[in-house]
């Protein structure tokens, strides 16, 4: 059996010609959805990613503003920059790229944020209404890969669905995603001691670990959703993700590629929680 491609990029762009729909509905009514987004320091895959998010805002028919800052910026001056955002009417979503300079406590600036306008769902109020199963703005990377799950049409209640990584941001939120769509979910993590024993009674996996080569053939119940969060380098240089692709995509069922499966998603997670934001601030 060879898997069918679930192809991040095609979805990624039906999602987000949706969203400039609903921000031009918007704007007819004299609101312009608005996101900041602030890149401290000079890191060249942060400088990429923020380019990126800023020029698919602009696409979406969203207004969007890059606040760059030197490394060296102290904690209360980004924190002073987070509070007149949130006071900022023009503004519906606010995004600190991640990594920060050391010298930042990145938790104290995540809970800076309003909580109306945490698009990247990773605040602790977030968390806990995701956690609570109730309305709010889900993390962009886990919301992204429950579309890329529902594109397939298998229906998620009572699936096993094994993800593996557990970090705040992809695989907790993925795991609570799965939960709330009814399917049966083990997390594994690095202290997880027969991890293929898991995965190959999975219906679904979902690996977020950021190690090529994590989930191969053996590992894989046929038939089954394979997912893949990572984004790695293998020895020529070129991205791949955690799952050994070639081989994977003979056993699985679906299976998303590297690039082109998860990271389009993340972007249009992020455009579809901005206008959800400024859709809420405007009712
Ligand atoms: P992270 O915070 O480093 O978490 C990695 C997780 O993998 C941890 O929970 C870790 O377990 C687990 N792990 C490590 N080695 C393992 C092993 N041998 N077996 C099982 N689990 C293992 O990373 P992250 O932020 O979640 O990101 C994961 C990957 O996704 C990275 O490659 C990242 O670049 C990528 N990513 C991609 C996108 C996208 O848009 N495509 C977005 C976000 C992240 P412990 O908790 O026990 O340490």
């Amino acid at each position: 059996m060879t898997a069918q491609l679930i192809d991040g990029t095609a979805l990624s762009r039906q999602i987000r010609a949706e969203v400039a729909g609903r921000a031009a509905a918007l704007a007819a009514r004299g609101v312009t959805p608005g996101l900041a987004v602030i890149l401290v320091g000079d890191d060249p895959a942060s400088t990429v990613y923020v380019r990126n998010k800023v020029k698919a805002c602009e696409e979406a028919g969203m207004h969007s503003v890059l606040e760059r800052y030197d490394a060296s910026l102290g904690e209360a001056q980004l924190l002073s920059r987070v509070a007149a955002l949130n006071d900022d009417p023009a503004v519906h979503g606010i995004l600190v790229q991640m990594p920060l300079p050391r010298h930042i406590d990145p938790h104290k600036v995540i809970e800076a944020i309003d909580t109306r306008k945490d698009v990247d769902g990773f605040s602790v109020t977030s968390a806990g209404e995701l956690m609570a199963g109730l309305p709010g703005l889900r993390p962009a990377t886990p919301y992204g890969c429950m579309k890329l799950i529902e594109s397939t049409g298998v229906p998620l209640r009572g699936k096993h669905a094994v993800v593996i990584g557990r970090s705040n941001t992809v695989g907790k939120p993925m795991a609570l995603l799965l939960l709330q769509a009814h399917a049966t979910v083990t997390v594994c993590h690095s202290a997880t001691p027969d991890l293929a024993f898991h995965t190959r009674q999975a219906d679904i996996v979902v690996a977020a670990v950021g190690r090529r080569g994590t989930l191969s053939a053996g590992m894989v119940k046929p038939g089954a959703i394979v997912i893949d969060v990572g984004i790695n380098r293998n020895e020529a240089g070129k991205l791949c993700g955690d799952v050994d692709f070639d081989s994977v995509r003979e056993v699985a069922g679906w299976i998303t590629p590297v690039p082109g499966g998860v990271g389009p998603m993340t972007i249009a997670m992020l455009l579809v929680n901005t206008i959800e934001a400024a859709e809420r601030s405007s009712r």
